[in-house]
């Protein structure tokens, strides 16, 4: 369980990097004795189910969020369980070989990690950034038992091994079944828990900083006692120093 100090910590830590280095960055504030590169090598699903635990331990189990229906426009408000994302269950052995058979084409692959997205980070084209994680996953290439450059793969195959990959880590893309109550149009929309904890995080982080100025300005208190006050001593302070 992180202390409001370590989560402040790790949200100035965040603030310049990438979303996949953010949640590196989350993880290993969790668990403090396993090292970043190890956390760096779980495959996305496992990474994910990893941050559930952590959203859960920092917010609690109901998660709320705004999305507006592609339809009519109606801005609505949802609320959802950590535990409905727990019930796709994230691959076990994250450095397991896996293998394909398509169009003739053998190949083994593994799955992607945070690390594979660091290292793709430089692609500017999206397209291009998923063929380098891509690259980087394939073990090996064979036809008719002679090995194949990866760039000699053909689209189709490539893309057979993005859809397996897909459906083994599940988890990592997770999509919600909305309804709109105004016009009754049904989506899908997919649910990244990165991005979600860390709108969080910063939400919580702003607030508290805005408390430790009040409460500073008013008793001249330090940041750090302000900030390893309870919840509830810090907002009735809050309380009284407003009224
Ligand atoms: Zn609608």
């Amino acid at each position: 369980m992180l202390s409001a100090a370590e989560l402040l910590e790790v949200w100035e830590r965040g603030l310049p990097l990438m979303p996949v280095q953010r949640a590196c960055a989350l993880l290993a504030s969790g668990c403090t004795d396993t090292p970043e590169e190890v956390l760096g090598a779980l495959n996305i699903g496992r990474r994910d189910a990893e941050l559930l635990k952590l959203r859960e331990s920092l917010f609690g189990l109901e998660m709320m969020g705004v999305v507006n229906c592609p339809r009519c426009c109606e801005s609505l408000e949802l609320t959802f369980l950590t535990t409905e994302m727990h019930s796709v269950q994230p691959p076990e052995e994250q450095l397991e070989t896996l293998s394909l058979s398509a169009e003739g084409y053998e190949i083994e692959f593994r799955l992607p990690t945070s690390q594979d997205a660091i290292q793709a980070a430089g692609e500017k084209d999206p397209l291009a950034a998923s063929y380098a994680i891509l690259r980087r996953c394939l073990v090996s290439i064979k036809r008719g038992g002679q090995a194949v450059p990866p760039e000699d793969l053909p689209f189709e195959v490539a893309d057979a091994v993005v859809h397996r990959m897909e459906e083994i880590d599940a988890l990592a893309d997770v999509r919600l079944s909305i309804a709109c109550p105004n016009c009754a149009h049904q989506w899908q929309s997919t649910f990244d828990i990165v991005s979600f904890l860390w709108g969080e995080i910063d939400a919580w982080a702003r607030r508290m900083l805005s408390d430790v100025h009040v409460l500073a300005s008013a008793y001249g208190w330090n940041e750090r006692d302000i900030v390893t006050l309870s919840p509830v001593r810090r907002q009735f302070y809050l309380q009284a120093v407003g009224g």
